[in-house]
C-alpha cells in the first residue's frame, strides 16, 4: 500500500510510521509513506498558502493553487489511488469504510489546516472523510488515524498472532473482554470458563460477552448487526441478569 500525504507538516507524518507495527510493515515493503507539501507549488517569495477569507470572519482559508497542484502531482505518482480529503463536514469514517479503502494499492490523504480548504480544492477530491464530530487544528491525525486502521488490514501487516478476525466491528459487535495472565488477583479473577479449555462453552461466553457490551455502550450497533442462530437466547439471559442486577 503506497500513502501520499498532502500535507504543510510532513514532519508529522513520518514519526507515526517508526514504530511497532506500522514500522514492521514499512520494513518488510507492505507499507510506503510519501508526502507531498503544497508550499512547494507556489510561487511568492512568502511561499503562501493561506489567504483571509472572502465575506469577512477569523482564521485563514488554504489556498486553492497550491493544493490542486499538489492533488494533480499526487495524482501523477499514483493514478489509481483514491484521492480522500479530511474535513469534519465528510462522511464519518468507520470499520466499513477501513476495509474498502484497505483493497485500493495506493491512497492519497489531503490534510487540512486553520480554517480548511477553500471550496473550490474539494472538486479534486474522490471522497470526504470524518473521524468524528470534533474539530481538529490539521488533518495529519485524522489521515493518520485512517492510514492506521487500513494497514492493520492489509496481509501481512499484523503479525501470526495478531488478529483482526473477531475485533471490535469486524462483525458489527463490539469485541468480548480479554483476559491476559495472572488468571488471580488482588483486582479479580478471570472468569473461570476461559480457563476450562472448553472451546465451545469459551467461544459461547465470548459471543454473550460480545453481545453484553454493544447492548450496554453501543446499542444502536446491534439494528444493523446479523444475528447469528443462538443469539436471541443470548440477549435474554444478559436482559434478565441485567434485571436481576438491578432488582
Ligand atoms: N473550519 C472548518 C470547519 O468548521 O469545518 C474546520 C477546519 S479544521 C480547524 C482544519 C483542518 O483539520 C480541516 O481542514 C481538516 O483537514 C482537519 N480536521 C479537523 N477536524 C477534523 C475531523 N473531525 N475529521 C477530519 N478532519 C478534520
Amino acid at each position: 500500500m503506497k500513502i501520499l500525504f498532502i500535507t504543510l507538516f510532513p514532519g508529522l507524518i513520518e514519526d507515526n510510521f517508526s514504530h511497532s507495527i506500522l514500522k514492521r510493515g514499512r520494513e518488510a515493503g507492505l507499507i510506503e509513506v510519501f508526502s507531498i507539501d503544497p508550499r512547494s507549488f507556489t510561487k511568492d517569495r512568502h511561499r503562501t498558502v493561506d489567504d483571509t477569507p472572502f465575506g469577512g470572519g477569523a482564521g485563514m482559508v488554504l489556498k486553492p493553487e497550491p493544493f490542486i497542484a499538489a492533488i494533480k502531482k499526487a495524482r501523477e505518482t499514483l493514478p489509481d489511488a483514491p484521492v480522500v480529503m479530511l474535513s469534519p463536514d465528510g462522511q464519518t469514517f468507520s470499520q466499513g469504510k477501513a476495509v474498502e479503502l484497505a483493497k485500493n494499492k495506493g491512497i492519497i490523504f489531503v490534510c487540512g489546516h486553520y480554517e480548511g480548504f477553500d471550496e473550490r480544492i474539494k472538486a479534486f477530491a474522490d471522497m470526504s472523510l470524518s473521524i468524528g464530530d470534533y474539530v481538529l487544528t490539521g488533518g495529519e491525525l485524522p489521515a493518520l488515524v485512517i492510514s492506521d486502521a487500513v494497514c492493520r488490514l492489509l496481509p501481512g501487516v499484523l503479525g501470526a498472532f495478531e488478529s483482526t478476525e473477531a475485533e471490535s466491528f469486524s462483525d458489527g459487535l463490539l469485541e468480548y473482554p480479554q483476559y491476559t495472565r495472572p488468571a488471580a488477583m488482588e483486582e479479580g479473577e478471570v472468569p473461570a470458563v476461559l480457563l476450562s479449555g472448553d472451546h465451545a462453552r469459551i467461544s459461547r461466553w465470548r459471543r454473550k460477552e460480545s453481545l453484553r457490551k454493544t447492548l450496554e455502550n453501543r446499542p444502536e450497533l446491534l439494528r444493523e448487526v446479523k444475528l447469528q442462530q443462538d443469539d436471541g437466547k443470548l440477549l435474554l439471559e444478559i436482559i434478565k441478569e441485567q434485571m436481576k442486577a438491578h432488582g
